[in-house]
C-alpha cells in the first residue's frame, strides 16, 4: 500500500473539476493524508485510508465544489468527520474561511489540530450538533455537507445557519433526493438552483446540489434532532 497520495492524479482531476491544485497544494493534502492515516490508528476517523481511495473519494470529490463558492465566503461544513470537504476546500481556497462542525468532539479536535499542523489560518472547528448552534444562525454565506443525512434532514440542519442569499452545497451521488426535499425547502425558505454533476477518475458519478436560501427560515426550525429524524419535513 502506498504511503502517499497520487499527486499527479489529484492535480489533473481536481484541475479538470475547476479546483486548481499545484505541487504545493498537493504536498499539503499529502501531509493531511498522513495525519488522517496516523490518527486513524488511535481512533476511527474514516473507513477510507488507502492512499488511492483517499485521493479519489476524499480529496478529489471534496474539491468538486471549490468553484461553486463565492469569493471571501464564510463557509460551514456540517458533519465534517475527518475533514471532508472542509479541509481540502480550505487548502485550495485561502480567500474563504471554513468552520468545520461535527457532533463528535474527537473529530472536531482532530480538524483543529490538522489546521494548526498544516498552517491553515482559515480553518477552525466547532464540536456540536448543527441544529443546536443557535448562536451561528444566519451567519454563513455557504454551508456544505457530505455523507451526513438525507437531503430533507440536511436542509433543516443547513438552512438556518445560512444568511439570506447564501448557498447550501449538498454532496450526493446523484439528483434523486431533490424531489423528496421540495416540501422541506418550501417550509425552510430554500430554492434549488441547480447542480454540478461530475465523475470521479474511476468513473463513479457524483453531484453537488446547489440550494439557495431565498427567504428567512421560520424560528420553529431547526427542531430537535429526534424530531427531525422521526418526522422529516
Ligand atoms: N463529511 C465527512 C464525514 C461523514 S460521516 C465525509 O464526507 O467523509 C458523518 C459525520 O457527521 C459524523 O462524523 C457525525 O459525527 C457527524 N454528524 C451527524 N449528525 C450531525 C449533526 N446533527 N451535527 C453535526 N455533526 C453531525
Amino acid at each position: 500500500m502506498s504511503t502517499s497520495i497520487d499527486r499527479s492524479l489529484l492535480i489533473s482531476a481536481a484541475t479538470a473539476l475547476g479546483a486548481p491544485v499545484d505541487d504545493k497544494i498537493a504536498n499539503t493534502l499529502d501531509t493531511f493524508f498522513g495525519l488522517v492515516a496516523s490518527t486513524n490508528e488511535k481512533f476511527n476517523l474514516t473507513a477510507i485510508t488507502d492512499a488511492a481511495s483517499f485521493t479519489e473519494k476524499h480529496l478529489i470529490d471534496s474539491l468538486a465544489a471549490a468553484d461553486l463558492i463565492p469569493a471571501d465566503a464564510r463557509v460551514a461544513d456540517i458533519g465534517a468527520g475527518a475533514g471532508f470537504p472542509s479541509v481540502p476546500l480550505a487548502v485550495v481556497r485561502p480567500d474563504i474561511s471554513v468552520t468545520a462542525i461535527d457532533s463528535t468532539e474527537k473529530k472536531a479536535n482532530f480538524i483543529s489540530q490538522a489546521a494548526k499542523e498544516l498552517g491553515l489560518n482559515n480553518l477552525s472547528s466547532v464540536a456540536g450538533r448543527a441544529e443546536e448552534l443557535t448562536s451561528l444562525r444566519d451567519t454563513f454565506d455557504v454551508v456544505s455537507a457530505r455523507a451526513v443525512a438525507s437531503l430533507p434532514v440536511l436542509c433543516e440542519l443547513a438552512l438556518p445557519l445560512l444568511k439570506k442569499g447564501g448557498l447550501f452545497l449538498a454532496y450526493k451521488t446523484d439528483l434523486s433526493e431533490v424531489a423528496s426535499a421540495k416540501h422541506a425547502l418550501t417550509v425552510l425558505g430554500g430554492t434549488t438552483k441547480g447542480a454540478k454533476e461530475y465523475a470521479l477518475p474511476s468513473g463513479d458519478k457524483r453531484a453537488v446540489i446547489v440550494i439557495e436560501k431565498t427567504r428567512p427560515t421560520p424560528a420553529a426550525y431547526p427542531r430537535r434532532y429526534s424530531k427531525i429524524k422521526s418526522s422529516p419535513l
